[in-house]
């Protein structure tokens, strides 16, 4: 099957039309997915640094297709993103991430969950008021949500989104700028933004046990972020010498797999027994 260029390789690649096909459909099944409970939340500890005190957990997103199997977030959330459902997606993860806090709440646990937003909610003029309903209807206080932006949607329209986020962190929700370092922003721009915390993208993290130039990014960042009085957060930890170094650096906040894998709702409330009961 070569192409008429002749080149074979080509072969093995998906053609556009298959990708697109394939995108079609899973936007297309998504709405059913999540009425079919195909679609669920994970959670992925987050513990405060030096003491490894669990502090809360960032929910994830998970669609077991019954067709593909697990799908990996990073190729259905554009997909999704791309469409009107995204407010479907947040709403759906938030509502049972709240649902988590509020349980955890009841019993006598005080930890924050983190939900990934897209650029696309910011566009939403209604997206506040619908996040102050869900707090209000769970009885959570705003403090105990987190909302992470990516650094790349953030930065992308700030006229158009900068009214929603202040309106966000006047709800008192702790507003995250994710995957940083990996966007073209100056780093004087957050300044303008009304966030509270920043997460380093974890490519910097992971890398920094080989590569000094990761190493030198990460300590900038956690400098940077402290001298805004910003919540410093690591994501990609995966090893002892990796959390030494960060503690090193005066990092605030660690996640990744040396702490845990993303895990079911069971799963992490095993998990958050076996920690907490010691
Ligand atoms: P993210 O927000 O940067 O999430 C962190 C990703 O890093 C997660 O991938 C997590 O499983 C992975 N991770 C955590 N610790 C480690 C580690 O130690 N090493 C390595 N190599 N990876 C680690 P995941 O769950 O596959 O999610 C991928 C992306 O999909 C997320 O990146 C986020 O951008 C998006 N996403 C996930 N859930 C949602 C959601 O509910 N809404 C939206 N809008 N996006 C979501
Ligand atoms: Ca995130
Ligand atoms: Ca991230
Ligand atoms: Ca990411």
């Amino acid at each position: 099957r070569a192409t008429s260029t002749g080149d074979p390789v080509k072969c093995y690649v998906p053609s556009m039309g298959q990708i697109f096909l394939r995108r079609f459909q899973l936007v297309t099944q998504f709405r059913q997915a999540l009425e079919t409970g195909q679609v669920s939340v994970h959670y992925q500890p987050k513990i405060a640094l030096p003491s490894r005190q669990v502090i809360g957990a960032e929910a994830l997103v998970r669609w077991r297709h019954p067709e593909f199997g697990r799908l990996d977030p990073d190729e259905f959330v554009p997909a999704v993103e791309a469409t009107g459902l995204v407010d479907v997606l947040t709403g759906f993860v938030m509502e049972r991430a709240l649902i988590r806090v509020r349980q955890w709440l009841d019993r006598g646990l005080r930890l924050s969950v983190s939900v990934n937003l897209s650029v696309r909610n910011l566009a939403d003029e209604d997206f506040p008021t619908r996040v102050a309903a869900a707090l209000e209807r769970h009885d959570v206080p705003p403090s105990l949500l987190t909302l992470e932006l990516t650094e790349s949607g953030v930065m992308s329209d700030p006229e158009r989104d900068l009214p929603v986020l202040r309106r966000l962190h006047a709800l008192g929700v702790v507003l995250a700028v994710d995957d940083f370092g990996t966007g073209y922003s100056s780093l004087a721009y957050l300044r303008q933004l009304p966030v509270d915390e920043v997460k380093i993208d974890k490519s910097f993290v992971l890398g920094m046990g080989t590569d000094l130039g990761d190493m030198a990014v990460v300590r900038s960042i956690v400098e940077l972020g402290h001298s805004l009085g910003l919540t410093v957060v690591a994501e990609g930890v995966e090893d002892d010498a990796a959390r030494d170094q960060l503690v090193g650096m005066g990092c605030d906040v660690a996640q990744g797999y040396l702490i845990s894998r993303p895990l079911s709702e069971d799963r992490f409330e095993a998990w958050l027994r076996a920690r907490t009961v010691q």
